[in-house]
């Protein structure tokens, strides 16, 4: 049997991590199995479903390297299909026409509640053979008696009793069908073999499943995958950060790195955290995801990005941060080697904009000094260093050549003065802060132009300050 699985979100926001989990898990299992993995977009619901949404979607898929088989199937070009299946089941007597108003099923539920019974459609027109106004829906026919019996493959073996169930709505008034009719028809029809879903939907399977078996379809096996909580224990929502997969694209996340977090937000593969698509393709199979819901901790996300920062390719981490000076509005000088940049804090950034940041001091003019470290190292006893260091660097012609570790070594030696007390007044004049690179590798990337300036520029503000 080939395997063939699905994505099917409803187009009414941005792709969530959520979403994106159940997406890629549904993509490893198809992988996994030389099978086929597809895109459906549910989008029925015409008053909350968006263009914007859809698109927002596939740039997500596209994004995380999502890539699916066949052409997208949306929901809302099949409606006929919907419409002749509900006619047959109406044709068959196991689907009937409810005109029962909201009022009635109001005041039903409120008596239910009221006997301490679990509120349920009662099942009142089943048998009064109404027909079609444009105040009816479609019921489906529950059978009364039996049971519903599946085997999930990530919470095992779950069995629910018919009269549980109610005789639920699959097509309104307006003649839409609903969320548990289209989902069946098109999974049968797409051959779907294993549908991977958020819990949230575990409730519907077995309405489901009915359907299937009313239709004469064959029903699909089923593995419900447990709900992302925030760090909080909380259901992960908005208010716990970025819950768009594309905001990590914009908090400068590598989406090989948002993969790796991803497949281990609920999936393990023994101790191992590091996986790059193949070894997951390789690797995953149901039995591997956890019962329990997981949470998401963003310091193992970071600390991911960092290990897939430090692997990749200079020259793209380069390109990832002018993108990012862009969108801060920077521009960088023709002449400005960013890779220098990329090397000199690739080992302590976990982010791409983090990087940028880092790297921020060394691409505009100083907009002040670190105020704590300025008020230690700013004083009369630096101007002298400070002089020295200049005099110095004017009297160097190949910069590039140049020792400057040496250079500031002599004048330390010159000065007969420990090490900080050049080193400390150059490092803020450089950059503006008491930590960071090497003043020599600081001085290389400004250039010596540049140098110069900043080291004048300091020194004309502490002969400021102290008059
Ligand atoms: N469209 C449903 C949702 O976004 C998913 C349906 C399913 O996977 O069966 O929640």
């Amino acid at each position: 049997m080939k395997v063939i699985t699905r994505f099917a979100p409803s187009p009414t926001g941005y792709l969530h991590v959520g979403g994106a989990r159940t997406a890629l898990f549904s993509y490893l299992y198809a992988r996994h199995h030389g099978g086929q993995f597809e895109l459906r977009i549910e989008d029925t619901d015409t008053e909350r479903s968006t263009q914007e949404s859809v698109d927002a979607i596939f740039a997500g898929m596209d994004w995380l390297g999502l890539e699916y088989d066949s052409e997208v199937n949306y929901q809302s070009k099949n409606l006929e299909r919907y419409q002749e299946k509900i006619e047959q089941l109406l044709a068959n007597g196991q689907a009937y026409y409810c005109d029962c108003s909201k009022e009635i099923l109001d005041e039903m539920r409120e008596q239910q509640m009221k006997n301490g019974e679990k509120p349920r459609y009662d099942g009142r027109s089943r048998e009064l053979g109404l027909t079609k106004t444009d105040q009816t829906v479609v019921r489906f026919k529950t059978p009364l008696t039996g049971e519903v019996k599946f085997k999930d493959h990530v919470r095992g073996e779950i069995t629910v009793a018919n009269s549980e169930l109610d005789d639920l709505v699959i097509a309104r008034a307006d003649g839409m069908p609903t969320y548990n009719f289209t989902v069946v028809i098109d999974d049968a029809d797409m051959g779907i073999t294993h549908v991977i879903r958020g819990d949230d939907h575990i409730n519907n399977t077995p309405r489901q499943i009915n359907i299937y078996q009313a239709l004469g379809m064959p029903v699909p096996e089923f593995a419900h995958v447990p709900m992302i909580l925030g760090d909080d224990g909380a259901r992960l929502s908005k208010r716990h950060g970025a819950v768009s997969v594309m905001q990590y694209k914009d908090d400068g996340y590598l989406p090989e790195a948002v993969l790796n977090y991803l497949v281990r937000l609920g999936w393990s593969h023994g101790d191992q955290e590091l996986f790059n698509k193949e070894e997951m393709i390789d690797l995953f199979d149901l039995s591997g995801v956890n019962k329990a819901p997981s949470a998401f901790n963003t310091t193992k996300l970071n600390w991911i990005n960092q290990q897939y920062l430090q692997q990749a390719d200079k020259s793209r981490l380069v390109t990832l941060l002018q993108d990012r000076l862009k969108t801060l509005n920077i521009s960088v000088d023709h002449d400005f080697d960013l890779s220098a940049v990329v090397k000199m804090f690739i080992d302590r950034a976990q982010t791409v904009n983090e990087l940028a940041d880092m790297g921020l001091f060394l691409l505009q003019p100083l907009s002040g000094y670190d105020e704590k470290a300025e008020k230690k190292a700013f004083k009369e006893s630096a101007i002298e260093p400070l002089k020295a260091v200049i005099a110095k660097c004017e009297a160097i012609n190949d910069w590039a050549g140049a020792d400057l570790h040496q250079m500031i070594a002599d004048v330390v030696t010159e000065l007969e003065v420990g090490f900080g007390k050049v080193g400390m007044p150059v490092r803020l004049a450089l950059s503006g802060q008491a930590q960071g690179p090497a003043n020599d590798v600081i001085m290389q990337v400004l250039g010596k132009d540049e140098s110069i300036v900043r080291l004048k520029n300091a020194l004309q503000y502490i002969e400021a300050k102290l008059n």
